[in-house]
């Protein structure tokens, strides 16, 4: 009759967790994951079937009345079933040896999100408009179905990791033994290896593809808005769930306006006499020609403001303005009347001797002007 007590090097009346702590000291020095070699294995083999015995209350009441389990029989075989997995969870309590395999993974996973840039022109930012978008992506494999497989065939038990999908590793560490699992690269973790892939995706369960696809671009989109478009993204792997895609929005320079917030700002030249005189100036904008009233004496720098001619809000409702800045153009290549009559005008103006006042640098002057209509930049 063997000693299990003698062989685990606990007392007769060794509490269930000393019995615990025995084991996993001897496992820690003699598994054969461990410390390779006969004598450890037929030291590990000992303690095994000791702490099989003693850690199984039948079994243990059994043997404390006389009756050995193994008696006599011999420790042939026993102890190579038990994996360091189960060891471990001797250690650490059911399923610690499991912690990081977490078992096979699914071959079948959610597809990436995907990134797209959409150029836009700024009247599609003002109004919204529907664009085509081709992309590259991944759709679902049509031969296999996402499967893998070659149509007729299957799968078989990956015989590195024995379908666990995880291979165990023994490290040393400061904390001694540790045991390491890492995703199986035979069968990517999947615990299955296909026999024979698809030929039309590898195995991959899906294919590259391009799509065309029509997507509403929102009014009031600026350059950096990224537009969501839930489950339009790549299919995963094995047929896996579409991930998002998310279009990226480039608002193209505009030759004529330049946009701040939803405000868009323009310059307008306009001759010295109608600058003077004033004038209605038809002015182009997104929602056709509008008449520009520019009132006699207006100055370089000074604002015209067409309401709710700018671009959309993105969210609410209403839109910005366009606002004009007047530039007035002084004119050259005067013809010899040309001359004789601004000669004139200066005259009746007593301006033939100008002292050229030197002007407020507040708002009053072009310089304050400017400022203020680009320091909200
Ligand atoms: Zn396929
Ligand atoms: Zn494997």
């Amino acid at each position: 009759m063997n000693d299990y007590y003698a062989d685990l090097g606990v007392a007769r009346d060794a509490t269930a967790d000393d019995i615990k702590k025995a084991y996993r000291r001897a496992a820690r020095k003699l598994h054969p994951d461990v410390n390779p070699g006969p004598e450890a294995e037929e030291q590990f083999k000992k303690v095994s079937q000791a702490y099989d015995v003693l850690s199984d209350p039948a079994k243990k009441q059994n043997y404390d009345m006389g009756s050995d389990p193994y008696g006599g029989a011999g420790a042939a075989g026993f102890g190579q079933g038990f994996s360091f997995s189960d060891v471990m969870d001797a250690f650490f309590g059911q399923g610690a040896g499991q912690a990081q395999g977490r078992g096979p993974r699914s071959r079948q996973s959610r597809g990436q999100d995907a990134l797209v840039r959409l150029d836009l022109d700024l009247a599609d930012a003002v109004f919204g408009a529907e664009k085509e978008l081709t992309i590259d992506t991944a759709e679902g494999c049509s031969t296999c179905h996402g499967a893998g497989t070659q149509p007729g065939t299957g799968t078989r038990t990956c015989e590195v990791c024995k379908g666990q999908g995880s291979v165990q590793q023994v490290q040393r560490s400061f904390l001694g033994q540790v045991m390491t699992s890492r995703p199986c690269v035979n069968c990517q973790a999947t615990g299955q290896v296909i026999e024979s892939p698809c030929y039309e995706c590898s195995g991959d369960g899906r294919v590259r593809t391009r799509r065309t696809m029509t997507i509403r671009v929102p009014a009031g989109v600026d350059t950096g808005t990224r537009i969501q478009l839930a489950g339009e993204g790549e299919v995963g792997p094995g047929n896996g769930p579409q991930g998002d895609l998310y279009v990226e929005v480039a608002v193209r320079r505009d030759p004529r306006f330049q946009r701040q917030g939803d405000d868009l700002h323009a310059t307008l030249e306009l001759p010295m006499t109608a600058a003077a005189l004033g004038a209605t100036v038809p002015f182009e904008t997104f929602d056709g020609v509008q008449d520009l009233e520019v009132r006699s004496g207006i100055q370089s720098g000074e604002q015209i403001r067409l309401r709710g001619l700018g671009v959309t809000h993105l969210r609410g409702s209403g839109r910005g303005d366009i606002i004009v800045h007047a530039m007035v153009q002084t004119p050259t290549k005067l013809n010899a009347e040309q001359e004789d009559l601004l000669r004139q005008l200066a005259r009746l103006r007593n301006e033939e001797k100008p002292t050229g006042r030197v002007a407020d640098p507040g708002d009053g002057s072009i310089f304050g002007k400017l400022r203020d209509a680009f320091k909200a930049r």
